[in-house]
């Protein structure tokens, strides 16, 4: 879970991808940073936090230079520390690398030990720093076979955005994992995770870059070669269930309308005798107009959301009980009471926040509670990029569903088949990983990553 930015060829470089972090905002809320490099040197700030708080009027000037790259980033594999904000930047003697990635890669761990094994010293616990590495490795060589061959041995999911001083580049792992588009503004390129990025700085959509493209930008010209053998496509599904802005198009398609198809679906394998639907906003809202459309239910709101609740608050001592989710999301008793609802939510990953959300809607007076899911149970952990829990954790992997229908107190709970997810896509050319559902990996997950990872994480 992260978000990438780069612009080459523009005098506002750093204020653009300070917008287009904004717009990317929701892909990482735990740090940010920008680099930018004006032909003599580079300019780095980076924080940990918000974009917002981050970055100040002073901040952004500083950054200097017609190219620069940015990173949202939420902790996958490396520690939440601020020697692990990104864009990584490194000034070797063959010039200034500055890397920012989405994704993880499953064999970090063999290529570390072989890296330090040459005499590499690792400043970070970032999988992301591998790149570095590989890159300042053979001096000789020109950067685009320094690139190729620095992404080569990687296995698993990048989007990338990297400054190689005065170069652009853009790359996205063969398999296609995690998005990356290509925009156009005033001559300028620019690169970004979501298309929601580009609409805010009202640069012109291009095209996304493709699965195992790497795109070199330099001045206003862009070059693109496929160096790698064809690989099966993997576009992350997730991304479209829960991840990426519904304002965004990823893989050929608007996010928002995919929920809304899924939504459908569901209402279509499991409608629910009810008065009416209502979301778990804001993640349930987009499946839950498809599902009332298709349902020929009332979709109504029948719960708020409190925009202006931070991630640490103080919490008021034990005597509210659920209070975490009260001060999010309050529901709206006189919609509520005395009606059977059916309840639509993207997803259940642990099953604790939900819980907590169905007790506060049956004590608003609710008769019947049918909560429809819109993906199908989530089984296993994602390897590529998106922040789950251990297997132990995943409330699915280790209960039936009646159980977790047991669990959260609902007198129906139904989940949107695999099939029905698929045929919502409305993309039968399209291969997605569906690895947190099926538990089938697109990859090799080397047994030792999976371990180490997560001693890494404390979580096991
Ligand atoms: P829980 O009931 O605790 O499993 O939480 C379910 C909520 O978490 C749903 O509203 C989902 O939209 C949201 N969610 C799904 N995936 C993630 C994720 N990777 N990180 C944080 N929240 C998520």
């Amino acid at each position: 879970m992260c978000g990438v930015f780069g612009v080459m060829g523009h005098k506002n470089a750093a204020r653009l991808t300070y917008l287009g972090l904004y717009a990317l905002q929701h892909r990482g809320e735990e740090s940010t940073g920008i680099v930018s490099y004006d032909k003599k040197r580079t300019y780095s700030h980076q924080g940990m936090g918000l974009v917002a708080d981050i970055f100040d009027e002073k901040a952004i000037k500083s950054l200097k230079g017609n190219i620069a790259v940015g990173h949202v980033r939420y902790s996958t594999t490396g520690s939440s520390l601020s020697s692990n904000i990104q864009p990584f930047l490194v000034k070797h003697r063959s010039g200034h690398i500055a890397i920012a990635h989405n994704g993880n890669f499953t064999n970090t761990f063999e290529l570390r030990e072989a890296l330090e094994e040459r005499g590499s010293i690792f400043q970070t616990t970032m999988d992301s720093e591998i790149i570095v590495h590989n890159l300042a490795y053979n001096k000789k060589l020109n950067y685009q076979t320094k690139v190729i061959n620095a992404l080569a041995p990687l296995e698993g999911a990048y989007s990338l955005v990297m400054m190689i001083d005065d170069i652009l580049v853009g790359a996205r792992d063969p398999h296609g994992f995690r998005p990356l588009c290509l925009g156009k503004l005033e001559g300028a390129y620019v690169l970004a995770s979501e298309t929601c990025a580009l609409d805010l700085i009202q640069a012109e959509y291009i095209r996304e870059i493709e699965p195992g493209e790497i795109v070199f930008i330099k001045d206003r010209n862009i070059e693109s070669i496929k160096p790698f053998p064809k690989k099966k496509h993997a576009f992350c599904i997730f991304e479209y269930i829960y991840f990426s802005r519904p304002d965004s198009n990823i893989f050929g398609k608007n996010v928002y309308l995919t929920r809304k198809r899924l939504g459908a679906q569901l209402a279509k394998e499991f409608p629910a005798k009810c008065d009416l639907a209502m979301a778990i906003p804001d993640s349930g809202s987009y499946a839950a107009v498809g599902f009332a459309e298709e349902a020929k239910v009332k979709n109504e709101i029948g719960m708020i959301r409190n925009h202006y609740v931070g991630r640490t608050f103080i919490q008021p001592s034990q005597f509210i009980r659920d209070f975490r989710v009260r001060v999010k999301l309050n529901p709206i008793k006189d919609v509520i009471k005395g009606k059977r609802l059916a309840v639509i939510e993207d997803s259940i990953v642990r099953g604790t926040t939900s819980r907590a959300r169905v007790r506060t809607i049956r004590s608003s007076g609710a008769k019947k509670i049918h909560m429809r899911i819109s993906c199908p149970p989530i089984k296993s952990p994602c390897f590529y990029g998106i922040d789950f829990p251990t297997k132990k954790e995943l409330i699915a992997a280790n209960h039936t569903v009646n159980e977790i229908k047991e669990f959260m107190g609902l007198d129906s709970l139904k989940y949107l088949s695999q099939e029905g997810m698929l045929k919502a896509m409305l993309l039968p050319e399209c291969e997605f990983c569906t690895a947190c559902f099926s538990g089938k990996y697109p990859t090799k997950i080397p047994k030792k990553f999976s371990k180490k990872m997560l001693e890494k994480k404390g979580k096991c």
